[in-house]
């Protein structure tokens, strides 16, 4: 499904990510944790195409990401790859649903299976009497898992995530890591997540921790 090989990234003097190995298969959910500082965040964003590494290699869904050109990184991200980020990000215009469907309008799909999609995820996600509620009305675990459904919304094989669950009481936590759990085993996407929250790292299937650079199976 995933997997990098020897990752390095400096940000001036400071060399951040010094010979990184990492892989991860479907249906699996691979916890990365780490001190603040120790570059979970850069690897985090190496691995999900949105920043470039100094030198390695990336293979995701057996395309070498190094091999791209011009918009072919984009669609291939907008497609394969979904975010959750510690801060939802959701549009604060927008309702639930049309934040859901951005993926999707960004991969301009066919406004039946956009209808399809977004229906099936509020189903899954609990949050079919909240569609057509702006974020500041939604409490902040439905907030997140509006960010959830926005994630999945073009089906992709890998799922990242920083810290989903930072800011988020341990109610809501725990509603929410439960909820990776069910979507690795109900729709088999690899998850790979960046916590401090023990809990969730001891829900993994695989633990990493960054440690000088580098990444170690715990
Ligand atoms: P973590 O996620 O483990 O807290 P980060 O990946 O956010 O760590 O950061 C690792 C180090 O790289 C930190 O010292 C941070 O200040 C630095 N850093 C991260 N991004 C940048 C950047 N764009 N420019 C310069 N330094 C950066
Ligand atoms: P996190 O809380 O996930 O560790 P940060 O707050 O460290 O993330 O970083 C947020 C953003 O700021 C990232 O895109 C990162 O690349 C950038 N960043 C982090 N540290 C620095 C820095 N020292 N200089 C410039 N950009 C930075």
């Amino acid at each position: 499904m995933l997997t990098a090989k020897n990752i390095y990234k400096s940000y001036d003097d400071l060399q951040v990510l010094s010979g990184v190995d990492f892989s991860v298969n479907a249906a699996k959910l691979s916890a990365i944790v780490g001190p603040s500082g120790a570059g979970k965040s850069t690897l985090l964003h190496i691995l999900g195409t949105l920043d470039q590494s100094d030198s390695g290699t990336l293979i995701i869904n057996n395309k070498n990401i190094g091999d791209f050109r011009g918009d072919e990184l984009a669609n291939f991200r907008n497609n394969t790859i979904g975010f959750i980020f510690q801060f939802h990000n959701l549009l604060p215009e927008f309702t639930a649903e049309e934040n859901i469907c951005i993926p999707a309008y960004i991969a301009k799909k066919n406004k039946r299976e956009i209808g399809k999609r977004v229906e099936e995820l509020l189903k899954v996600l609990g949050l079919s009497n909240r569609a057509s509620h702006k974020p500041a009305q939604l409490s902040g675990g439905e907030q997140q898992r509006v960010a959830v459904a926005r994630a999945l919304m073009n089906d992709p094989a890998i799922v990242f995530a920083d810290e989903p669950s930072g800011n988020l009481d341990s109610k809501n936590a725990d509603e929410l890591h439960h909820l990776f759990l069910n979507l690795r085993d109900e729709l088999g996407q690899a998850f790979v997540i960046v916590t401090h929250n023990q809990e969730l790292s001891a829900m993994a299937d695989e633990r990493h921790e960054m440690k000088d650079g580098k990444l170690i199976k715990l």
